[in-house]
C-alpha cells in the first residue's frame, strides 16, 4: 500500500496532492463518498467500548491503592498512622526538598519526559531490530517494514525538542495560577476517591477538547498550515507522539491533557500519574504495534493511515458525528478490541478485503 509506506512519506519529497485530493473525496463528516453503507455502532456499543475503556484505565489502580494497603503492615511501622501512599510520597518530597514548584513543574516534566525517552529506547529496538522478537508480530501496518530514513527522524528530533521544550515553559507559566489554587501541603496524596475523580475528569476532558479541536485542525483551510506535518508520518513511531506543529502541539496536546484539571486542581502527585500515563498511552497510540492488555490503538493508526476519519482518542465524538465510516466499514474496525491473550489483532482478524 503505497499511501502507507514510510519511504513514501518522507519529509519534503512527500506527495501532498494525493493527501489533499482526499478532501475531495469525503464529505463535510470527513466520511469518505465511496464508503460502503456500514453497520453503525449503537450508542450501547460506544458505551460499552468507551467506558470499558475509562474503567480499565481505573481499575488497575484501585487493584493497586488495595495491594499497598495489604503489604502495609510489611513495609511500614505498624505505628505509623499514613497511608501507603502519603508514605511513598513523603519519601519523594523529602528526597527532592518540599520546594512545590520544583516537585509541580520540574517533577512532573522529568516523569513525562523519562517515561518518553525510555519508552521511545524500547520501541526504537523493536522498529530497528525488530527486538524483542516475540512483540513484533503485534505490529499494524505489516506492510511497512522499512525504516524511515535519518533526515527524517533528524527533523521529527528538531520539531519534538521545540515541543517539549514549549510544555516546559507553559508549565512554568501555569504554575502560579496553580499554586494559588491548590492545596498548599507539598506532602499531601489523595484519597482514593479522590485519585479517581481527578483522573476521570482529566480523561473527559481530554477526550472532549481533543476530538474538536484535533478536528478544527482537519478543516481544509487550517489543515495544511499546521497538522499536516504530524501526518507526514502516514505510518507512525513512537516519537511522533509529540511532533507536530508548535501551535498544535498547544492546541491538540497541551490544553485537551489539562483541561480536566483546570476544574479539580488535583495535588502534584496526581499529576506525575496523569501525565506520565498519557505519554505512555500516546507513544503506544503511535507506536504501530497493537499490544495484549494495552488499549487499542488501530483507531488512531487509521487516522494516520487515512487522514480524515477517526479524529479520537475515545470513540464517543467520532461515532456521533459519523467521523469513523470508514473504519467501521473496513477490516481494521475487527481489530479495534482489547487482546486478552498473545494472539495479536491480525492473527485473530485476517485481512478478507484489500484496504486500498
Ligand atoms: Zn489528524
Ligand atoms: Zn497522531
Amino acid at each position: 500500500m503505497g499511501a502507507g509506506n514510510r519511504e513514501d512519506s518522507v519529509g519534503t519529497d512527500v506527495d501532498w496532492s494525493q493527501e489533499f485530493d482526499r478532501f475531495h473525496d469525503h464529505d463535510k463528516n470527513g466520511n469518505s463518498k465511496e464508503a460502503v453503507k456500514v453497520n453503525r455502532r449503537t450508542l450501547w456499543d460506544v458505551a460499552k467500548h468507551d467506558l470499558g475503556n475509562i474503567l480499565a484505565f481505573l481499575v488497575p489502580i484501585i487493584i493497586l491503592h488495595n495491594l499497598a494497603w495489604i503489604l502495609k503492615p510489611y513495609l511500614m511501622d505498624v505505628e505509623d498512622q499514613r497511608g501507603p501512599w502519603e508514605f511513598v510520597w513523603y519519601h519523594v518530597v523529602l528526597a527532592f526538598g518540599e520546594d512545590r514548584k520544583l516537585l509541580g513543574v520540574v517533577g512532573t516534566f522529568s516523569a513525562t519526559f523519562s517515561c518518553f525517552v525510555l519508552g521511545n529506547i524500547f520501541f526504537a529496538f523493536l522498529d530497528y531490530y525488530q527486538w524483542p522478537r516475540f512483540l513484533y508480530k503485534y505490529k499494524i501496518q505489516t506492510s511497512n517494514n522499512s525504516m524511515p530514513d535519518q533526515k527524517k527522524i533528524i527533523k521529527l528530533i528538531k520539531g519534538v525538542t521545540v515541543n517539549l521544550v514549549i510544555s516546559f515553559v507553559l508549565m512554568e507559566l501555569s504554575w502560579p495560577t496553580y499554586a494559588q489554587r491548590s492545596d498548599p501541603d507539598p506532602y499531601s496524596v489523595p484519597t482514593i476517591w479522590g485519585l479517581l475523580g481527578h483522573l476521570f475528569a482529566a480523561v473527559l476532558g481530554h477526550d472532549v477538547m481533543f476530538y474538536h479541536v484535533h478536528r478544527f485542525l482537519h478543516h481544509r483551510l487550517i489543515y495544511k498550515h499546521i497538522h499536516k506535518g504530524h501526518h507526514e508520518w502516514t505510518a507512525p513511531i513512537a516519537a511522533a507522539t509529540y511532533y507536530s506543529h508548535p501551535l498544535e502541539h498547544i492546541l491538540a496536546g497541551s490544553v485537551p491533557t489539562s483541561a480536566g484539571f483546570m476544574f479539580t486542581v488535583p495535588q502534584i502527585p496526581v499529576m506525575w500519574i496523569w501525565y506520565t500515563w498519557l505519554t505512555w498511552m500516546g507513544m503506544h497510540d503511535h507506536s504501530g504495534y497493537h499490544f495484549p492488555i494495552m488499549y487499542s490503538n488501530e483507531f488512531h493508526d487509521f487516522h494516520h493511515l487515512r487522514f480524515h476519519t477517526c479524529f479520537g482518542f475515545l470513540t464517543f465524538w467520532d461515532w456521533l458525528y459519523g467521523t469513523d465510516q470508514d473504519f467501521e466499514g473496513s477490516d481494521v474496525s475487527k481489530r479495534h478490541i482489547r487482546l486478552q491473550t498473545l494472539k495479536s489483532a491480525r492473527e485473530l482478524f485476517p485481512d478478507e478485503k484489500k484496504e486500498d
